[in-house]
């Protein structure tokens, strides 16, 4: 009962796919089929609300979802089915246009195509490239369906920008990537947060760790969180090492701190974050606005670091009876930033 009220409060999240149509065909389809934009808290069934935090992510009543899965629009990928949270670690990476990117973890590729189609704005030009991995092979077979759907996949011939590729992100040498400034790190989490399935159908799947050493007395949980975070934070400082990077955005859909706030200390503590130095980016520069922030009992005290990232609780917020644009999955981000020199050292 507790899911279903959860699920009717949260809006149907929708975001223009801007590599398939532009904003004022999306726009005019929509009033072409009796749909009304309005500005307030929530939306009703004809309605939709444009998202305060990301441009472009419209919100619509969970009761819509089958007439958008109907349309045309959606089947010629003029728009994808993403979440309010899950369109938040694209957006706030800010790739530069026509910039060299990486996503290290792609499957099932939504944030991918969001970056694709950020840096290749207007239309197709000055579209810069993004190398996409994925490990699995099944997934990545996902991610390629995906990609082509949304315009995004390069072919040779085609239009574009991102470089699909199956592989370990842990076996990449980052020294291969002199040109890449940006990267997002979405890796496998528990996926705690997640409300709404739809979106997220193939993201539970499980990490191939041994369980640590002299965890004999950790419940299941902790000791999944525990092989969890472990993966997570070989991860970023993995992602640390490449030499000109200069912003990662981490991403999970995990209410956890340990995944969360408790990998972020972590990363800032090592070697790889010391020696090329990597710090968190300040409130300003990761929606402001976002009024959900890190837990400052799990940031052990540090509030800028609290400040500093984001946090979603999962489901659906306000008093009303209707979806409130501000409501949606279980979600954490946070941004790491590092200024480089020519050479690419921290400076
Ligand atoms: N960013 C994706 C999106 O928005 O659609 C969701 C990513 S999902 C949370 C994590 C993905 O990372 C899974 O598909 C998993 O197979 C993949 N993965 C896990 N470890 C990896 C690694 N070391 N290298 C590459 N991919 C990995």
């Amino acid at each position: 009962a507790l899911y279903h009220e959860m699920t009717a409060r949260m809006p149907r999240w929708v975001r223009i796919n801007s590599l398939r149509a532009t904003r004022e065909e999306v726009f005019d389809w929509l009033s072409e089929h009796r749909f009304t934009q309005v500005t307030g808290e929530e939306v009703g069934l004809r309605e939709f609300a444009e998202s305060r935090h990301v441009p472009g992510l419209l919100a619509f009543h969970p009761k819509a979802t089958s007439t958008l899965l109907a349309s045309e629009m959606y089947k010629e990928s003029w728009v994808v089915l993403q979440d309010l949270a899950s369109c938040f670690p694209a957006y706030i990476l800010d790739p530069p246009r026509g910039g060299s990117v990486v996503d290290a973890t792609s499957a099932p590729g939504n944030k991918t195509s969001h970056l694709s189609a950020l840096m290749a704005q207007p239309m197709g030009q000055d579209k810069g490239r993004v190398d996409a991995f994925e490990r699995d092979p099944v997934r990545y077979r996902t991610l390629v369906k995906r990609l082509t759907a949304v315009g995004a996949l390069h072919t040779s011939g085609g239009m574009g920008n991102v470089f699909a590729q199956k592989k370990d992100f842990l076996t990449t040498k980052p020294s291969e990537y002199p040109q890449v400034t940006h990267m997002l790190v979405d890796p496998s989490c528990s996926g705690s947060g997640i409300v709404n399935r739809l979106d997220f159908l193939n993201e539970d799947d499980e990490v191939e760790t041994d369980p640590a050493e002299g965890d004999e007395g950790m419940s299941k949980l902790e000791r999944r969180l525990a092989q969890l975070s472990a993966f997570q934070l070989l991860m970023l400082r993995h992602a640390f090492a490449f030499p000109s990077l200069q912003k990662v955005v981490y991403s999970t859909c995990s209410i956890h701190a340990a995944e969360n706030e408790g990998v972020v200390l972590r990363a800032l503590e090592s070697d790889e974050a010391k020696e090329r130095g990597w710090t968190l980016a300040p409130r300003s520069e990761v929606i402001p606005t976002w009024p959900v922030r890190g837990d400052k009992a799990a940031c052990e005290g540090r509030e800028e670091v609290a400040d500093s990232v984001i946090r979603c609780v999962p489901g659906g917020v306000g008093d009303g009876d209707k979806p409130n644009v501000e409501s949606c999955n279980g979600f954490f981000v946070a941004c790491f930033v590092r200024s480089a020199t020519q050479d690419g050292n921290a400076k």
